[in-house]
């Protein structure tokens, strides 16, 4: 069989002769399809580019020749206007069953079943499409695929040196503004930035597809690669962050691909097709990000990302086009812009400098949004169509807070911003002062608000807001970031750095809580995990780290060593029958009876707690409580289990209240339940990091809080404007007698006694 490489060499050969000949642009187009028709056996094969905003046929072979430069199709129209507008490729064994499918009867097609086509990409935009038909009905072949779109690569240059297309100016897809301008998107670390806009790359222009010397470019690529591999070594060793931490993670996972065998041996396979080094890492970085489309899990997709940036720095390095903005240096405050970012390329910013990143792309559990919240910079992702109205040097105001983005605002805009800045930071400096100040009420009860975490750099947020300990440390964060199980070790170290941070202060350590929609590649259950009908309800949490014993064990161990001479709050989640804590605490037990053997040090006290996510839990206290120290409602899941409301579908976000009668009376029966039997009882869900909500729980009897860090001081700073007493008898009133709206009774309850609640 031919392999993609020898098919796609074929051709190239044969386009070489062509685009070394003396013919004309358009002479070359006719010569240029025959090669692909008759290399891949096609009837027909036709290209089509964009001239006047329409993509225009400009050369067939098998379709009627009348319809050269009279068939034309908008972009988006039919299966060629599909191609250029999701700038992907089809491969049909009927085109008419396609519902983009428009039948052009001028070209005579009708008799052609099969239809493969890909784009002619040029600065990231689709020129023109090249496209084979057959008369049978049958699917192309991978290796054919791939021919072609190594076919439209080396088309991409030759239209282009031809001017054959629309100039570029006229490429954009929205012409530029020049007025103020604003761009919504998605906020992935919470702030404001002001400062101008600076693009991450210049991009780079590939000169030549193909390759003169197949030796030479394979040379080039394999220094290019020795090159890109010390830069990210050196990176590594430089982290700003000093080691440990999740950027550790973050690099070491960049390191994997960097020394990935795979990725340079499709590298070296395309250059064996007849392409340069440039258009061999580009070919390869289309292939990735066609792929990345397809995927649906966000996670690999992430470390999709992480490839595609290291794919753009081996393009600089081996086409000596090395210039990113960072590497020139920001000259003032800026806000950096950029398709998708990779974590290392963040980093060479600096941070005096970099107030603010806007992505094109960008998830919430990117490397990179990781990094960029350690260092304090907000970013704002999925801002679509930013090409269009941001310009370099343009004057930008990043508010990652609602979402938005002002481009060259208007005076009136920019003092408005100024002012908000100016107060967020005195609200900033406001809470910071109320670090020191205890959560006491108006009838001097003391609460206890602690804060979640699950970074390394969370826990240094305890001393910041002054919160009263961490009450719920989730530890799977540091299994999501990773390529790779966590070694035993690196979970220790994690674990008593965390503890170190904390100080006298308790840490909860919660268990892993993966699976459901947290699958980690590697791993899974069976090969059916990912296809779970309802994750959150499905393989998860403790249920996972039950039959997986080995991670339980590791991670026990881990929890166990790290506490060494110190108190180890371990708490397990979605406990759903007691037999299951049960069960999780025989893990720990045999641990601490082997490291007893070993005469290791062991922690001077271990408190077992159980998380209620788990409504049927609730029905369960007589027989759990008396073998527990505490116990921590989840009401994320909680709700969403007695709502039957998954707490991801953002159809579902605004349906139900927190603040209905049906969640509080529940809550309060487990408050009342707990109350006197000695066990602690925390709330550690979204909930209680809202003031209204968090009124309402101290009115049924709440006392302990953990809660985001941000939201810790205006906690603080609500506790001490209430009495306890008051609000359990306004609560108790309502759940008594519900009023049509238990949120507005409690907002117009607490508007009459001045405290801010929104
Ligand atoms: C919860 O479910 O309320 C909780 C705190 O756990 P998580 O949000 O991590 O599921
Ligand atoms: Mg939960």
């Amino acid at each position: 069989m031919t392999t993609a490489a020898e098919a796609a060499r074929a051709i190239l050969t044969s386009l070489h002769e062509v685009m070394a000949s003396r013919l004309g642009a358009q002479a070359k187009l006719n010569q240029v399809v025959e090669v692909i028709g008759e290399s891949l056996d096609s009837e027909v094969c036709s290209i089509y580019l964009l001239r006047e905003g329409m993509l225009e046929l400009f050369a067939t072979r098998g379709l009627e020749q009348s319809a050269v430069h009279v068939t034309r199709l908008a972009v988006g129209e039919g299966l060629v206007g599909t191609i250029a507008a999701n700038i992907e490729t089809l491969n049909l064994a009927e085109a008419a069953t396609h519902p983009d499918f428009a039948f052009r009867p001028e070209t005579g097609e009708e008799k052609f079943h099969s239809f493969a086509g890909v784009p002619i990409v040029r600065r990231e935009r689709a020129v023109g499409v090249v496209a084979v038909q057959h008369v049978d009905p049958r699917r192309y072949e991978e290796v054919e695929i791939e021919a072609l779109q190594t076919v439209a690569m080396v088309l991409s240059e030759l239209i282009a040196n031809a001017e054959l297309i629309d100039g570029e100016d006229a490429l954009g897809p929205l012409p530029q503004q020049t007025g103020p301008g604003r761009l919504h998107g998605l906020t992935l670390v919470k702030g404001l930035a002001e400062g101008v806009a600076v693009f991450h790359q210049p991009r780079i222009t590939i000169e030549h597809v193909v390759a003169e010397d197949i030796e030479a470019e394979r040379q080039r690529v394999y220094l290019a690669f020795d090159k890109m591999r010390d830069q990210i070594d050196r990176m590594a060793g430089q982290a700003e962050f000093g080691v440990g931490g999740e950027h550790e993670e973050v690099l070491e996972t960049y390191k994997m691909f960097a020394y990935d065998e795979g990725w340079s041996r499709r590298i070296n396979e395309a250059i064996d097709s007849g392409l340069t080094a440039e258009a061999a890492i580009e070919r390869v970085q289309q292939r990735t990000r066609m792929r990345m489309r397809q995927i649906d899990d966000p996670l690999l997709a992430d470390r999709m990302h992480d490839l595609e940036d290291l794919s753009n720095r081996l393009l600089r390095i081996v086409s000596g086009q090395l210039g990113t903005a960072a590497t020139m240096g920001l000259k003032g405050d800026a806000i950096l812009i950029a398709r998708n970012l990779g974590p290392a390329e963040l980093l060479e910013y600096d941070r005096r400098r970099l107030k603010g990143v806007i992505l094109e792309e960008g998830s919430l559990t990117a490397h990179v949004v990781i990094v960029a919240r350690a260092m304090g910079v907000p970013v704002l992702g999925r801002v679509r169509g930013l090409r269009g109205v941001i310009r370099d040097g343009d004057q930008l105001l990043l508010d990652a807070e609602q979402g938005v983005v002002d481009v060259r605002p208007t005076p009136m805009l920019a003092e408005a911003f100024d002012n908000r800045f100016a107060r967020n930071r005195e609200r900033q400096a406001a809470y910071a002062a109320m670090r020191d100040l205890e959560p006491v009420s108006l009838d001097g009860q003391r609460l206890t608000v602690m804060m979640n975490a699950g970074l390394r750099d969370d826990a240094a947020m305890v001393a910041v807001t002054g919160a009263d300990g961490i009450g719920l440390f989730r530890t799977e964060f540091q299994f999501l970031v990773s390529a790779t199980l966590p070694a035993r070790e690196r979970q220790t170290r994690l674990y008593r750095d965390v503890l170190d941070t904390a100080g006298e202060k308790p840490v909860v350590f919660r268990t892993v809580d993966i699976g459901g929609d947290k699958v980690l590649p590697y791993l899974r259950h069976t090969e059916n995990d990912l296809d779970e009908e309802n994750p959150a309800m499905g393989w998860r949490a403790l249920r996972v780290a039950l039959e997986r014993e080995g991670l339980m064990k590791a991670q026990a161990r881990a929890l166990i060593e790290a506490a060494a001479g110190r108190t180890l709050n371990v708490m397990f989640p979605m406990v759903t029958e007691p037999w299951e804590f049960d069960a999780a605490r025989a893990v720990f037990e045999t641990q601490i009876a082997f490291l007893r053997s070993q005469k290791k040090q062991l922690p001077e006290q271990i408190r077992y707690g159980a998380m209620l996510e788990v409504p049927a839990l609730a029905e369960y206290l007589d027989e759990l409580l008396p073998n527990i120290s505490f116990l921590s409602v989840g009401t994320n899941d909680l709700t969403q289990f007695l709502f039957a409301a998954d707490r991801a579908n953002p159809k579902l976000a605004e349906r139900y209240d927190w603040l209905s009668p049906g969640i509080l009376r529940f809550l309060r029966r487990v408050v009342r339940g707990v109350a006197g039997t000695g066990v602690d009882l925390t709330v550690c869900g979204e909930m209680g990091g809202r003031r209204l909500e968090a009124l309402a729980l101290i009115g049924i009897g709440v006392t302990r809080l953990s809660i985001t860090p941000a939201a810790v001081a205006p906690i603080k700073e609500l506790v001490r404007k209430v009495d306890t007493r008051e609000i359990a008898q306004a609560i108790e009133a309502w759940l008594a007698a519900p009023p049509p709206s238990l949120r507005l009774a409690l907002q117009a309850w607490a508007d009459e006694r001045g405290i801010e609640c929104d």
